[in-house]
């Protein structure tokens, strides 16, 4: 072999060890995003498992069966955010069924704010719920007496 082919040998097979070099950088790269992208999807999985625990735990917790004094402390927290949480769903209810008003006798829509129908020219007589509320014991929420289970923290009511 000439000194000429020796130097583009060695020229070349440094080419070629360069390649191999960027062609296992890439590789692990991969290798890397694809042990990432399995740790996220077992991290994800673990939570929503841990979710359907915390739940279940939460509803023993509720039903008197779990007495342990630190898992029931952690639970009280939850029962402020369930109040605050059923509060705001009401106050949509209610603004919705603003919205969207009621029904006349005559069938014709009628807003809260109409004094008159303006189907039968009947006056307007707001509808008054005949519920009668009391405050739950557990979350102090304003519910309807006539529940079994409170609707806002799920707490046994008669
Ligand atoms: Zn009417
Ligand atoms: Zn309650």
């Amino acid at each position: 072999m000439s000194n000429v082919e020796d130097t583009i040998g060695m020229g070349l097979s440094k080419i070629q060890d360069g390649l191999d070099k960027s062609k296992n950088k890439v590789g692990s790269i991969k290798e890397v995003s694809k042990l990432n992208k399995t740790i996220e999807d077992l991290s994800a999985k673990k939570a929503e498992v841990l979710l359907e625990v915390g739940i279940n735990v939460y509803k023993k917790v509720r039903e008197g069966l779990i007495k342990d004094e630190q898992i029931i402390e952690k639970c009280k927290s939850i029962v402020g955010f369930d109040y605050i949480i059923y509060d705001n769903k009401r106050k949509i209810e209610e603004l919705k069924k603003e919205n969207e008003g009621f029904l006349c006798s005559c069938g014709n829509t009628l807003t809260y704010e109409d004094k008159f129908c303006g189907g039968c020219g009947k006056k307007v007589e707001i509808p008054v719920e005949d519920i009668e509320y009391i405050n739950c014991n557990n979350c102090d929420m304003n519910i309807n007496s006539d529940l079994n289970f409170c609707p806002c923290c799920g707490v046994k009511i008669n």
